[in-house]
């Protein structure tokens, strides 16, 4: 009475579709489309296979590939799969059509909300959503059936009660196999990224190392001598020249800085100063850079907080977080820098008026070489979360698009660690 075996094939049909998204590498472009075409032909597979609960009725497991297709791949991989579980259903021919329609309406109207709420949430609590989904929808489409079965075999209550426990306890633990199957999966993919992001970091903090002071000390001599020149009678021209020179020499200082950040913590002394007066004094040396874009900046401040840490890479941190704050206000506007103590901590807000970001957008902040500049490295920002972990403080960021971002270094008064 009970088609075991193609139950079972049903569930190898949705877990073999999970292996083989997972075994493949796939472009980030490309994945709603693989999502897309390995739960269709999941689910016309399912539904080629079908299995019986009660003499009489034949059921498949489409439902499952359905709604992972929702909530894994979104509203347009969900809806491919309907169509495709429609499309099938009705080259079939008969009655069972409208069923199948009316069950796709009911899981449809159960599963639009979780959408976009599913993957907000952690593991356990997708895996009971999952779980509770796919017992209700399961319930529903067992009740838009029931009036066949009662066609059927109409004086049978246990074949009833065997066809809706069955119905959806199947449905239940095949949810249960594939949602366990695939967060598995997806912890194991994210983990290779991030050993991958680890070993490339080691690998750049290497080779930062052997060439940055290489490269630093011709760099000096060549600075100094374009400022003994710019001293002297040049025209004009020469002089906006010469200061062209200084400033790409400044830059890619700095970027050899943010590499050298990324190389193992290095052995510097920690001196205690005051914060107020080293965030006016970056202010005023920023100011030179920010005065083009028609940027001010504005500093206000709690006059006795003081800071123990490395000063030149807590300046660092600055640089980067107030030239970002210049850069992204393509319209000019004011810079707001606030510095307050709170129990045992140093705030330093960075507030500007300008691009802000999406979601997506302050997920990707600090990952190596994230930069939407042309001239952009992707490094400042992934060098000052690193100083600012190393000194046991956090860098918060609260931005909306089109409106502009604040930047909280949040620092422990005294971060006696030495880095
Ligand atoms: P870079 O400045 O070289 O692009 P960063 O690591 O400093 O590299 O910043 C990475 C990216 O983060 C920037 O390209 C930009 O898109 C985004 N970003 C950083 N700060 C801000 C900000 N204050 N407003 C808007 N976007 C920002
Ligand atoms: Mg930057």
């Amino acid at each position: 009475m009970f088609g075991i075996k193609d139950l079972l094939l049903n569930i190898l049909i949705i877990i073999i579709g999970i292996l083989i998204y997972y075994s493949i590498k796939i472009e980030q472009r490309f994945q709603k489309l693989i999502i897309g075409l390995i739960s269709v032909t999941a689910t016309v597979a399912c539904m080629i296979f079908p299995f019986t609960i009660v003499p009489g009725n034949i059921y498949d497991l489409r439902s499952i590939p359905i709604l992972l297709g929702f909530l894994y791949g979104g509203y347009e991989v969900g809806l491919a799969d309907l169509l495709a579980a429609l499309l099938y259903r009705y080259g079939l021919g008969g009655y069972g059509f409208y069923t199948a329609l009316y069950s796709a309406i009911a899981l449809v109207g159960l599963t639009v909300f979780f959408v976009p709420l599913y993957q907000t949430l952690n593991r356990k609590r997708r895996i009971l959503t999952a779980m509770a989904i796919a017992f209700s929808t399961s319930l529903l489409i067992a009740l838009i059936g029931y009036y066949r079965i009662h066609e059927l075999v109409p004086d049978s209550k246990e074949n009833i009660l065997v066809f809706f426990a069955g119905f959806c306890f199947l449905h239940v633990l095949a949810m249960w196999v594939s949602v366990h199957l695939i967060e598995n999966m997806r912890e194991n993919k994210a983990m290779e990224i991030e050993m991958q992001k680890a070993e490339k970091l080691h690998v750049l903090g290497e080779l930062a190392a052997s060439i940055a002071h290489e490269i630093r000390n011709p760099m000096t001599v060549v600075r100094g001598f374009v400022q003994l020149l710019c001293s002297r009678e040049v025209s004009e021209e020469d002089k906006r020249y010469m200061k062209l020179i200084i400033d790409e020499l400044d830059r890619a200082e700095e970027i050899i800085n943010d590499y050298l950040s990324l190389t193992k913590p290095q052995i510097e002394k920690a001196e205690t100063f005051d914060v107020v007066e080293h965030v006016r004094h970056i202010a005023n040396v920023l100011s030179s850079c920010a005065k083009p874009r028609n940027v001010e900046i504005e500093m206000k401040g709690d006059s006795s907080c003081s800071l123990t840490t490395n000063q030149v890479r807590f300046s660092q941190v600055l640089v980067n977080l107030m030239k970002n704050g210049i850069e992204a206000m393509t319209k000019g506007g004011t810079l707001q820098v606030f510095v307050c103590r709170k129990d045992e901590h140093v705030i330093i807000e960075i507030i500007d008026t300008g691009v802000g970001m999406t979601r997506d957008e302050i997920n990707r902040l600090g990952t190596p070489f994230y930069s939407t500049k042309e001239k952009g490295t992707g490094l400042g920002l992934m060098a000052s979360y690193r100083i600012v972990q190393l000194m046991n403080g956090k860098i918060q960021v609260d931005s909306e698009k089109g409106k502009g971002t604040c930047f909280s270094i949040i620092l422990p008064q005294s971060s006696r660690k030495e880095i």
